[in-house]
Parts: C-alpha cells; sequence; structure tokens
C-alpha cells in the first residue's frame, strides 16, 4: 500500500516502516492528502535537514545521476575520519565535474596542529585515493569556522552551475548543510517560502541566486567506520564537542596503550621515548604490559576497556593488529575514526590494533 505514495517535496517512495531511511514518513502524515516525508517536514518547517541514510545500490543511482549533470561537487569528509568516511569511486561517478574537498569538525583539533599541514595532507591521501579535487578547505559546521569562506569558495567554483553535497553519514554533512542554508539563504528564509519542484528524486533542494541550487543528496553508510560499531549512547564520546587534549606519556619498549576497547598501541622496540595521544577526552586510556595485554582485553572488554559496552562486546570485530617502523622524524599513526598518536623519535617499531574493517594509517605529523 505505502509503495503508492510519493512525497510532494522530493518525489521518494514513502515508506513508514524505518524512521531513519529515506522516504519515512509517520503513519498520520499518510493519511492526509499532500503526502510529505519526514526530511521535507523538517526542511519545510524547521529548515533543517535531516540525516537519512540508503543502500550503495541507491547512492550509486545518485552519484551517476549527478555525473550526467553539470555542478560542482562538494564533498564532506571528517577530519578524524579520513579513510573510513570516503566515498570510493566518486571520481569515476562525477565525471569531469569538479570536487570541493571539505574537511569538518576542524574545532576539535588541538590548536597546536597546522592547518597547512593537515590541509597537505587531505591532498596528498586524496590522490591516493584516485581524487583530485579542485581545492581542500577545513570548516567547522558546528562552530561556524570556514562557512563564510567555503560558501565563497562554492560561489566561485561552481560557475553559476547547481551544487551537490555529498557525504557519508556521520561526517556532519546535515551539519554542514544546515549552515549554508543560513549562510546562503541570509535574511530572507528562502527555505520555508520556496517549493521543491520535486523533478529530482533523493536530493533536498535549495535555491541559490540565478536560479541554481544546492543539493543535499542522502548520506551514504560506510559500514568501516568506527562509528558503527559502537552503542548509539557511547557515540559522542567519538564526536566530542570540545577540543581534544594532546596527553603526552614516556614510554619504554613492551608496552600497551588501550583506547577503550576500541584500539590498542604497542610499543614494540626503539628504547625510551615519549609519545602523544589525540583522542577524545572521554575515551580513557589504559596501560599496561604487553606480555599482559590480550588477557586484560579478554577479561575487561565491555567493563574496564570501553567502548564497546558489555552486551556488544560479542559482536564487536576482532582488533587487527597493523605493524609499523617508523622511520624519519615525528610520526602519526592515524586510527580512522578515533584519532592518532604521535610517536616523536624516529627507529620505533609499532605494532597498532583496530577493529576489522577500520583502517589504520601513518601520516608525517601534523605538529
Ligand atoms: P551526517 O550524518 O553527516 O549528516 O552528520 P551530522 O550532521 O548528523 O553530524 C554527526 C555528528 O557530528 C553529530 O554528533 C554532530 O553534532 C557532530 N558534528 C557535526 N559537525 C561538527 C563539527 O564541525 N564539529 C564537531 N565537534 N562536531 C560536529
Amino acid at each position: 500500500l505505502e509503495e503508492q505514495y510519493v512525497c510532494i517535496g522530493c518525489g521518494v517512495k514513502i515508506q513508514t516502516g524505518d524512521p531513519s531511511g529515506l522516504g519515512y514518513a509517520p503513519e498520520s502524515a499518510t493519511q492526509k492528502e499532500d503526502i510529505i516525508c519526514q526530511r521535507c517536514f523538517r526542511l519545510k518547517n524547521y529548515n533543517e535537514i535531516q540525516d537519512v541514510s540508503l543502500t550503495d545500490d541507491d547512492f550509486l543511482k545518485i552519484l551517476h545521476g549527478i555525473g550526467e549533470n553539470k555542478g560542482l561537487i562538494v564533498k564532506i569528509v571528517d577530519i578524524f575520519d579520513f579513510n573510513g568516511s570516503w566515498l570510493p569511486g566518486i571520481q569515476r561517478f562525477v565525471g569531469n565535474n569538479p570536487i570541493l574537498l571539505v574537511g569538518n569538525k576542524v574545532d576539535i583539533l588541538p590548536k597546536s596542529v597546522k592547518h597547512q599541514k593537515l590541509i597537505h595532507w587531505m591532498k596528498r591521501e586524496a590522490k591516493e585515493l584516485g581524487l583530485q579535487p579542485i581545492d581542500v578547505c577545513l570548516v567547522s559546521s558546528a562552530r561556524g569556522n570556514g562557512i563564510a569562506e567555503v560558501a565563497e569558495l562554492i560561489d566561485q567554483y561552481r560557475k553559476g552551475q547547481d551544487v551537490y553535497v555529498v557525504g557519508c553519514t556521520n561526517v556532519g554533512k546535515s551539519t554542514f548543510i544546515n549552515r549554508m542554508i543560513k549562510e546562503v539563504a541570509g535574511v530572507q528564509d528562502l527555505i520555508t517560502t520556496s517549493h521543491y519542484p520535486g523533478t529530482t528524486l533523493d536530493l533536498i533542494e535549495i535555491p541559490l541566486e540565478n536560479g541554481a541550487s544546492l543539493y543535499d543528496t542522502p548520506g551514504i553508510i560506510n559500514h568501516h567506520q568506527m562509528a558503527h560499531f559502537v552503542d548509539k549512547r557511547d557515540l559522542k564520546i567519538l564526536t566530542p564537542k570540545k577540543e581534544i587534549k594532546p596527553k603526552v606519556f614516556q614510554v619504554n619498549e613492551g608496552q600497551t596503550f588501550y583506547f577503550g576497547g576500541l584500539a590498542r598501541f604497542d610499543y614494540m622496540t626503539g628504547g625510551k621515548t615519549s609519545i602523544v595521544c589525540y583522542i577524545p577526552n572521554e575515551l580513557t586510556i589504559h596501560r599496561t604490559k604487553q606480555e599482559n595485554a590480550d588477557s586484560l582485553y579478554e577479561r575487561h572488554a565491555g567493563d574496564l576497556l570501553q567502548p564497546p559496552r558489555m552486551e556488544d562486546v560479542e559482536g564487536f570485530p576482532k582488533l587487527i593488529a597493523h605493524e609499523f617502523m617508523v622511520k624519519e622524524g615525528k610520526t602519526d599513526i592515524v586510527f580512522s575514526g578515533l584519532g592518532w598518536v604521535t610517536v616523536n623519535e624516529p627507529g620505533k617499531k609499532i605494532v597498532a590494533y583496530a577493529p576489522k574493517g577500520v583502517n589504520i594509517t601513518v601520516r608525517k605529523s601534523l605538529i
């Protein structure tokens, strides 16, 4: 029965079963003559974009659609989850359209991190992942830092054409769009007064000047994100609202650090040294001897070492070891979706662990 209804806003098929899915409307809304999905409802009444997620196939269809049009692609990534929030293959799908890469959540970075270095790293990493952005910038959608600048860049690069905002869930895409609405809509309340033509399936349209539009594409779920492995109630630990406080440790060979129960860092060889942990303040760091580390995890994942919560320990992916030899200078060992550990001196052997599927990478220190 549901299949017969489409949203008068965006044209999506209405469903009443999955509140976080695309096209959801509460049962009561389907009694009305004009049915509007919850996403459009929120946009219309509260000027607020709500995140919906969809399957990989649907997302590819949308990307394909974008590739057939001309416009600027704005790709949002979480700078603490660069690899985890990556959408592979975007370059291939979007054709010749320029891509502006926006790193979100810059407010969490400690002051000591040089933005230029981070941007440089993002460029290199993007290139390695097969993406050649026209530009890279940093913003805090939550606080508003850099938003005016991005709005300007968008205007410059879109050359009068449409803008498509893409990103996977949890990167802060909704927060970003909501900021942009305020930025581009300015004093006049464009959203509440405009109608959505409903021509483009699955895309939310925000009118810009000169007849072009900014489209919010639904966020895709990237199953490799650390965020998917923790309970919803613990997500706030992974998405801190405040600047991360670096924690310095003097370490000896054979010492292990657990970051909650989500990741592990073993200092193997290289003599006494110091490391700096840049991980969310609320995540407990537990230090132990390497020889005790495995049994500690077995006994205490879920209580002493959490998240994950006790009830989730069984389904939690196994921690997988990644070996690194720090060759030169200060080096960051980056746990996707969590943060990083800076090893201050070269010649050190590290084994870092993350849940199966979650990436660990190394980079030249940002500090
Ligand atoms: P979406 O799934 O990509 O639409 O992401 P949301 O906009 O729902 O944001 C995901 C989480 O990240 C929420 O807890 C937001 O509060 C948080 N968040 C979004 N943008 C920022 C930001 O710039 N800084 C910080 N610290 N948190 C942010």
